[in-house]
């Protein structure tokens, strides 16, 4: 359940079933639900697509934004604003990444999201100076840490939980849960690191909704990262606070994401980590019958991210959808 619901505001009834399609896209890695991590973090995933793309001489342009396509006959024209000044590039293909609310704005429109499409997740990173020591005796911290760790997770708990958030009130505990990659993939830190015994811990925390932090946002998540510190405490036999490592400033360092901050940081609608609701991986829209998942209403023009249809997240499924489309145009 709690993977049915991380990054969605959703509850094990809830008649939409977004519950049961955001559980669908963690269970379709490898075909047996199989989570992996790239050596060397997601930034070797980047690389290896960059080294791909300039073998194929690929143009990269960084530091480039946007700014609107203007789509006329079976050409489209690309403006995008870079540190040098604007540029245009006409195509006839568009493939745009970004999320429904970009996409729409790049096109002139308006961007009208469903209840379903709202963020519903906190995120908290954390760099440890040491692994916490645990009350329960009978695991160590790194068996307990090497995978997923659940906190106040419990069904009853987040069905409390669920309810708190859906009538506007915070949480009490907020349900979590962390993972620590450096005991996973200890490359992610330096030798130094790794020999001090640091260690890097994020935590997903859940039934945390972008409407929850629409007024006094700032206060709120402090109130929640106390509760999840707090919530840790509970686990550990001193506070989990002293785990934390330190700044050169002596500040800790632990940052903590609201929806509002990973709208504002990460571009994304409403502080959903998928864009927009999960969508289903069949269409039972007559009109989208036979298509890819990734076609727009305007030829050439392509909806390649997370939000296409059948298909987002991390899965692969809309680049993949998006060449056999192309191609098969061919
Ligand atoms: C903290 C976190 C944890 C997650 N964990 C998981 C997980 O465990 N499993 C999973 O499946 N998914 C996870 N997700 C979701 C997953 O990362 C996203 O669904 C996925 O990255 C979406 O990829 P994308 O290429 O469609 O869009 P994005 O990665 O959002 O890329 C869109 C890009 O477009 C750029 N852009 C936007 N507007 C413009 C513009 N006007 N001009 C130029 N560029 C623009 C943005 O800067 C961004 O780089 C997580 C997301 C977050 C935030």
């Amino acid at each position: 359940m709690t993977d049915a619901k991380i990054g969605v505001f959703t509850s094990p009834h809830d008649p939409s079933l977004l519950q049961n399609r955001c559980f669908l896209y963690h269970v379709t890695g490898q075909g047996t639900g199989e989570w992996k991590v790239p050596l060397g973090g997601m930034q070797s995933l980047v690389n290896a697509l960059l080294t791909r793309c300039v073998q194929h001489h690929a143009q990269l342009v960084l530091n480039a934004t946007a700014l609107n396509i203007e789509h006329q006959g079976d050409r489209s024209t690309v403006t995008f604003q870079t540190p040098a000044g604007q540029q245009h590039v006409t195509a006839r293909r568009v493939l745009v990444n970004a999320g429904p609310r970009t996409f729409a704005r790049l096109l002139g429109r308006t961007w009208q999201p469903a209840p379903e499409d709202v963020g519903s997740v906190v995120k908290i990173n954390m760099l440890l100076r040491k692994l916490p020591e645990l009350r329960a005796t009978e695991v160590t911290a790194e068996d307990a840490f090497g995978g997923t760790f659940h906190l106040d997770e419990g069904y009853q708990q987040m069905q409390h939980s669920w309810q708190q958030a859906a009538a506007g009130q915070l949480p009490d505990p907020p349900p979590g849960e962390l993972y620590c990659h450096s005991l996973t993939d200890p490359s992610i830190l330096s030798p130094e690191l790794q020999a001090q015994g640091f260690h890097t811990l994020t935590l997903f925390g859940l039934d945390l909704p972008w409407t929850l932090f629409e007024t006094d946002h700032d206060a709120r998540r402090q109130t929640i990262l106390q509760r999840y510190l707090d919530g840790l405490t509970r686990l550990c036999t001193g506070p989990f606070e002293d785990c934390l490592a330190r700044d050169a400033s002596g500040r800790p360092c632990i940052e903590i994401h609201t929806p509002q901050d990973l709208q504002q940081e990460l571009d994304l609608d409403l502080g959903n980590i998928f864009h927009n609701q999960p969508s289903w991986f069949f269409t039972d829209d007559a009109d989208r019958a036979g298509q890819w998942g990734v076609e727009t209403d305007l030829p050439g023009i392509f909806c390649t991210g997370s939000s296409a249809h059948r298909g987002g997240a991390v899965s692969g499924i809309p680049g993949y959808a998006t060449a056999r489309c192309i191609l098969g145009h061919r």
